[in-house]
């Protein structure tokens, strides 16, 4: 069954009527960007950088911060690769901001604008080694459009200073104040990605620890109407939004994604050839339908049965 899906990566991610979506991979490793070639993503749609630096004693160099990302861009070349800045979080804190001070779970930005040269060094390492990738910047954690106009203030210094064109800046959807703010954050950003593993946490109040927390849980109505609100804000301002949380990856979700209009999906480059299939199986206007039925329901189970009914009865 796996080679079977292997044969098929060369097909698009389209349904059967005719919807292309895109498919990029969330990566974090020189292994993980080969597997993204491999699988045929078209690039990478989420790079998590913190990861290298958990066990940092203080914020990164700009010459760390190139050592880890040379080899990943270099195995990417000719390829989007969306760059997430630091994501600091409270589960996934290095020891030097440990103790207590990032206040709500979840608020590693306000972090790193307090600290706005660890930003620049940041920027300025992916500027240095993006090479021939076509690289795009995305900020973590966006609560409001002010923070984001920060970050871009501090990305168009240093892109200024090292003579390039400034890189189109993104900014993650996974806050509900971020969704109440849409409109005002797309005017400013060049994309949005939704990060449906805090978003769907955030929105029903469980902890990103918490195994209750788990992907097909972005079928709630509640979450897909903040995702459905999302992606309506990017489309007015003629913006492409992905989701690059675990989400894209859940059979039970991808139709609602594809139906609510989301134009890339990133996942796990394992998770690639599955959700290519699932997408080549669909019909997108009976997606559109029960997305939009989905909407205007209580529960998870409820959605589910739905996506169960109308789109495979053997999810
Ligand atoms: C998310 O929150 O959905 C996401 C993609 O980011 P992370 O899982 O790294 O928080
Ligand atoms: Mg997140």
């Amino acid at each position: 069954r796996r080679e079977a899906l292997a044969a098929e990566r060369h097909l698009p991610a389209q349904t059967r009527d005719g919807h292309t979506i895109t498919l990029r991979a969330n990566i974090a490793t020189t292994i993980d960007a080969r597997a993204a070639t491999t699988t045929n993503a078209d690039g990478v749609g989420l790079l998590r950088t913190e990861l290298p630096f958990l066990d940092a004693t203080e914020w990164p160099s700009e010459a760390q911060h190139r050592s880890v990302l040379r080899p990943v861009l270099r195995a990417l070349a000719g390829h989007p690769v969306t760059v997430r800045t630091l994501d600091y979080a409270d589960d996934k804190l290095p020891p030097f901001l440990s103790g207590g001070r990032t206040g709500r779970l979840g608020r590693g930005l306000p972090l790193m604008l307090a600290e706005p040269d660890a930003f620049a060094r940041q920027f300025r390492a992916v500027l240095a080694t993006a090479g021939d990738c076509d690289v795009r910047i995305m900020i973590p954690m966006v609560a409001t459009p002010g923070e984001l106009d920060a970050c871009r203030h501090i990305l168009n210094r240093v892109a200024h200073d090292l003579g390039v064109a400034p890189p189109p800046l993104g900014a993650m959807i996974e806050l509900p104040e971020a969704v109440a703010a849409a409109d005002d954050i797309a005017s400013r950003a060049d994309f949005l990605s939704i990060g449906s593993n805090d978003l769907t946490g955030q929105i029903l109040g469980l902890d990103r620890r918490d195994p209750a927390l788990t992907p097909q849980l972005a079928a709630h109505p509640a979450v897909l109407r903040a995702i459905a609100d999302t992606i309506a804000a990017a489309h007015r301002q003629h913006e492409r939004v992905s989701v690059c949380g675990d989400a894209a990856a859940h059979p039970l979700v991808v139709p609602l994604l594809a139906g609510l209009g989301c134009d890339v999906l990133s996942t796990a480059p394992a998770h690639l050839d599955q959700v290519r299939a699932t997408i080549r199986r669909l019909d997108h206007t009976t997606c559109a339908n029960i997305a939009h039925h989905a909407l205007t329901l209580t529960t998870a189970e409820q959605v589910w049965d739905v996506v169960r009914e109308h789109c495979s009865p053997r999810l």
